[in-house]
């Protein structure tokens, strides 16, 4: 008797993971509940049909992304879930923005890496490169197989030390490799963030007034990438009261940067302050505001963050973009297409700013997924989270592809 794996969703697409790995002696667990990413906003009941809800679960969570965790809310509730710790505080955060039901709580592993016991299973969380903070690759053994997920990962992130040593020393008698493919066959920016952290330091030199860049708050990675190029060139980087909540949740015995650093400023908007107030985090905004600084008063060579909700309270205060002023979207091309995303650049644009482009993917390029897939020498890969692996499957030593929901007992 062996294992059973079934990916209930993303054999042929990107996001909405879930993979279920069942034990013979009836034991699950599901890897990911996340929502599709072409799920409309307020849609509901878009868990895989495939995954039965009856039999119990122990969910575990790789990372903080929505295309990974964003239907937790609609598994049973007495399932439990796991994730990393920082992961978890993430993940409340953005439940809080998402509004959707009641968070639920969730248990944690630490980052060391330590074997996890789940019944007849033994989970091992791998820390990896990622654009999420505190991601996971997860290696489940079980029934004598022994199966790693890699989640969503990279290898030219500020973690990519880890990729790297993984690559080094990979696990032992790897039965099946669960492989993200996001980058296949794309074009996507696969620089290193040290490389783009010179790009903007140069952009920021060239660039007369401010910089207004629009970037995830919660991509961690990125902030210090712009903090560090912000302070190599003298000037002040100014994040939102979000930005500020995320990092003022994880950065406790860390270097990350936060409120309080020099070179740092929190820009106090009246919609974020009402957003924490209306939370009863009164708290929180007045530990930030002594860092703080006031729309009208945000330094004219400053890098400030920008995102579609903030712009009413900048141009409420006078924070307008110029012709002096640069506009960079550091995020994945694609979401342009969307008013939330594309806004900001249009405002910018009609400001006169000059529109720059430096952004490096989350993902593994090519080249990378197939060098890590090539030093884990699984018996089986199984493609999951792309849309091109049918044509870019050559590389990748004998692959077993599934379809959505399709039950496959491991040999
Ligand atoms: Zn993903
Ligand atoms: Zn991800």
């Amino acid at each position: 008797m062996s294992l059973t794996l079934t990916v209930h969703r993303g054999t042929r697409e990107i996001g909405g993971s879930c993979i279920e790995i069942a034990h013979p002696d009836g034991a699950r667990l599901v890897l990911d509940a996340g929502r599709p990413l072409d799920a409309p906003v307020g849609a509901s009941g878009l868990l895989p049909a495939s995954l039965d809800r009856v039999k119990p679960a122990t969910v575990l969570v790789s990372h903080p992304h929505q295309d990974h965790h964003g239907l937790l809310h609609e598994l049973p509730k007495d399932w439990v879930v796991w994730t990393g710790q920082a992961s978890a505080r993430l993940i409340a955060i953005s439940e809080k923005m998402a509004k959707t039901s009641a968070p639920r709580g969730l248990r944690t592993w630490t980052s060391r890496g330590a074997p996890l016991r789940f019944g007849p299973f033994t989970v091992t969380p791998i820390l990896t490169d990622h654009s999420a903070f505190d991601a996971y690759m997860l290696l489940v053994e079980g029934a004598g197989r022994r199966i790693l997920y890699t989640g969503d990962f990279r290898r030219h992130g500020r973690k990519s030390s880890l990729v790297d040593a993984l690559i080094a020393r990979p696990p032992k008698e790897v039965d099946v490799l669960v492989c993200e493919g996001t980058n296949l066959g794309t074009d996507k920016p696969t620089a290193t963030e040290a490389e783009l952290e010179g790009e903007f330091a140069a952009l920021f030199r060239r660039t007369r007034g401010r910089i207004f860049v629009a970037w995830s708050g919660q991509n961690i990675d990125r902030t210090v990438t712009l903090y560090r190029a912000a302070k190599r060139t003298g000037r002040t980087l100014v994040i939102d009261l979000y930005t500020a909540d995320v990092l003022d949740r994880i950065a406790d015995g860390t270097k990350l940067p936060r409120a309080g650093f020099p070179n740092l400023k929190v820009v106090v908007t009246a919609g974020l302050r009402t957003f924490y107030v209306v939370q009863g985090r009164e708290e929180f905004v007045s530990r930030m505001v002594p860092h703080g600084v006031a729309a009208r008063n945000v330094p004219a060579d400053a890098v400030v963050m920008i995102r579609r909700s903030l712009i009413r309270d900048y141009s409420r205060a006078g924070l307008h973009p110029t012709k002096d002023d640069a506009f960079n979207h550091s995020m994945w091309r694609g979401y342009l297409k969307e008013a939330y995303y594309a806004e900001p650049l249009e405002w910018c644009r009609a400001g006169g700013a000059k529109l720059a482009y430096l952004h490096t993917s989350g993902h593994a390029s090519s080249d990378d997924l197939r060098a890590f897939a090539a030093a884990m020498s699984a018996k089986v890969v199984v493609p999951v989270h792309g849309q091109n692996w049918d044509a870019q499957g050559h590389g990748f030593d004998a692959i077993h592809r599934l379809g959505d929901g399709e039950p496959w007992v491991l040999q």
